[in-house]
């Protein structure tokens, strides 16, 4: 492959100034249609499928010869196997959440209800409400137990609550689908009517006392933190001691409820909503987590709403790949420890390292030279980011899944005793340490992500590939490339959430009355144009709730540009194929969002994805940075001008 900037990327017929989306990445948009099993196809999900490539070929040469017996090889082999044996899927059919449905049918009470939830957690089941256990946002170091609002099967409360004709289409095709899983799990048609009603019942009345997407990102609102005593006088009639028990969860000590209203409604609805409805709902969330791993039949009609229905696609993907998925979210740093000693070579490292210390610095003198910041809270900021934890490629400690036991029953149970090996990892951790060396990415994963608890930014190897990283292309590239990523993560640090938490991970003010407020001037800019651009007719952005990854971008942009210009400041790059370095740069961070998607999905996506959409993420973004108008020779007669007064400007 070529280094650097592919030409067959760009529409050259289209103008930078128009439309910078089209003309970076419009040949790409040509050369790679949508194919049948995507909902959105883009340069990520192209480096996704070669990542997959190359973790089925370690996968199966496990999978085809003898292991042995209890190895972790042997589980990656067998837990393979099992999802690619269709024979033996069909054949099973219902059978392998037979037992749990009966024993759900037969709760005879409330406090049995109670017990159920705290079954079905430990298999990975959710109803009602989520529950894990992470860092106490206000003492960072120690873990504790947090309870979060959950348990809708559409996984957003506006697709209950909204009532535009799309999202009603979507609300009418679920009850539709609850009722043919159900037909499908041996219910007679009469029954599964009954369970429709009791499960769109009960998940609208979570919907409506759930909080928007927008309202989850103030940490402060979901810090609830008081001791159990304190949650049983609150909460009387639900049944603490039981649900705890079952959950085991017996040393839970103190508790975080992230949104007490929610929880309250659960307490409503499992005291006075009928026991049979409350038996249909926690059926349909074992059915409804077991679909994808039972017969072609569950497995085709889950497809068929949430594949088809939900984001557009028309096919499934294929068998394997959705047996890599299992096999990466079940033994993934089994897989991943494989993976990079095959394909992360340690030059890859040492250069990422150098990025980011000079991603570091960069971003440190953008804080020095803020004029909006006092000099107090500059100081905090950048004592904040020389404290990042730096993580990249791989874990130093990888896991330990020598105690996950697998049998050679069926496949949906040995789902279910994965995820019990998580839940045990899981609660072991009540009220010990945070392990900051715990990575929550695997090694393969296409992807990066700050942490604000443990101040964290990760590179995963699986990133760290063309077309982010490209060992053989200039500073132009790479900087524009997996360098804006870097400044994109050290950014979350910084933006509307994450400047909420200090350097050790707390959520506690460091700033002055006057910089916050001048910070929440300058974000509102950003939030109040995302409001402004459709992405279908009739639909908005939504600013506020893309604020956070909408700042990362214009962070990453402004901290990476400016380091790319320091390391190559003694050594100018060359003109390459009549683009300029700065323009490389700035292509190179377009082709990185390059992508085709469908109208269902930019629907889904913005509902449910903080970050905007691919298109918006190159034409929302540069309009706002200074140097990309320079690069282009952009000026107030090209569409996309922005005034410099109107531009973003924070970090
Ligand atoms: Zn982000």
């Amino acid at each position: 492959m070529e280094a650097g900037i592919d030409l067959a990327n760009l529409d050259t017929t289209a103008l930078p100034g128009t439309d910078f989306y089209q003309y970076a990445c419009g040949g790409w948009m040509k050369n790679h249609p949508l194919t049948d099993e995507y909902a959105r196809l883009g340069t990520f999900d192209l480096l996704g499928e070669n990542n997959r490539e190359q973790v089925r070929g370690l996968i199966e040469e496990l999978a085809k010869t003898t292991q042995a017996e209890g190895s972790v090889a042997q589980k990656i082999g067998e837990m393979y196997n099992m999802a690619m044996d269709s024979v033996k899927l069909n054949k099973d059919g219902v059978e392998p959440i037979k037992g749990e449905l009966d024993k759900i049918a037969g709760l005879k009470d409330k406090k049995e209800v109670y017990a159920m939830i705290g079954n079905l957690q430990q298999v990975g089941i959710d109803p009602y409400f989520n529950l894990y256990i992470g860092a106490d946002d206000m003492n960072s170091s120690m873990n504790i137990t947090h309870l979060s609002q959950g348990g809708l099967g559409m996984g957003e409360r506006d697709y209950y609550l909204e009532n535009d004709k799309k999202t009603a289409a979507i609300r009418e095709a679920y009850k539709v689908h609850v009722a043919k899983m159900f037909r499908l799990a041996g219910f007679d048609e009469a029954t599964a009517q009954k369970a429709v009603k009791a499960v769109m019942k009960i998940e609208t009345e979570l919907a409506k006392k759930s909080r928007t997407q927008v309202a989850l990102r103030d940490p402060h609102a979901n810090y609830n933190k008081k001791a159990l005593a304190d949650w049983e006088k609150e909460y009387s009639s639900f049944d603490w001691a039981t649900y705890l028990a079952s959950a085991r969860l017996g040393k839970v000590g103190d508790l975080n409820v992230g949104q007490p209203e929610a929880f309250k409604e659960v307490e409503t609805i499992i005291g006075t909503f009928p026991l049979e409805e409350n038996i249909a709902y926690l059926q349909w969330n074992l059915i409804n987590s077991a679909a994808s791993y039972l017969s072609d039949a569950f497995a085709e009609q889950n497809f068929d709403f949430y594949g088809k229905t939900m984001s557009g696609k028309k096919e499934m993907q294929p068998r394997w790949k959705r047996a890599v998925s299992t096999v990466n979210g079940t033994l993934g740093e089994a897989v991943g420890q494989m993976y990079v000693k095959k394909y992360f070579p340690a030059a890859a490292k040492e250069r990422m390292v150098a990025l980011v210390k000079n991603l570091q610095k960069s971003l440190g003198e953008r804080i020095n030279n803020l004029a909006w910041m006092s000099d107090t809270t500059k100081h905090k900021a950048l004592d904040k980011l020389a404290a990042f934890h730096v993580k990249i490629g791989y874990p130093d400690k990888w896991k330990d899944y020598s105690n996950m036991e697998l049998k050679k029953d069926n496949y949906w149970s040995n789902i279910e005793r994965a995820s019990t090996w998580a839940y045990n990892r899981m609660i072991d951790k009540i009220g010990k340490p945070v392990d900051k060396d715990e990575w929550l990415m695997t090694p393969q994963t296409v992807n990066a992500y700050y942490n604000p608890t443990t101040n964290e930014i990760c590179f995963p190897a699986g990133i760290l590939q063309y077309p982010f990283f490209d060992m053989n292309a200039d500073d132009a590239f790479n900087y524009g490339a997996i360098g804006v990523v870097i400044g994109h993560e050290m950014t979350h640090g910084f933006d509307d959430q994450g400047r909420q938490y200090d350097k050790e991970g707390n959520l506690k003010d460091w700033w002055t009355d006057t910089d916050a407020k001048n910070f929440e001037k300058r974000a509102a800019v950003m939030a109040n144009f995302f409001d402004s651009i459709q992405v279908a007719p009739g639909v908005h952005a939504n600013g506020r709730f893309t604020l956070g990854e909408n700042i990362a971008d214009h962070g990453g942009l402004q901290i990476s540009f400016q380091a790319y210009k320091t390391a190559t400041a003694n050594a100018p790059l060359k003109v390459e194929d009549g683009f300029t370095p700065d323009q490389r740069f700035f292509l190179a961070y377009a082709n990185v969002w390059a992508g085709n998607i469908r109208d269902a999905e930019i629907l889904r996506r913005t509902k449910m994805d903080p970050h905007a959409l691919g298109k918006w993420r190159v034409d929302g973004a540069l309009p706002q940075i200074d140097a990309w108008y320079k690069a282009f020779g952009i000026t107030e007669k090209d569409p996309m001008f922005l005034p410099v007064e109107k531009r973003v400007s924070i970090w």
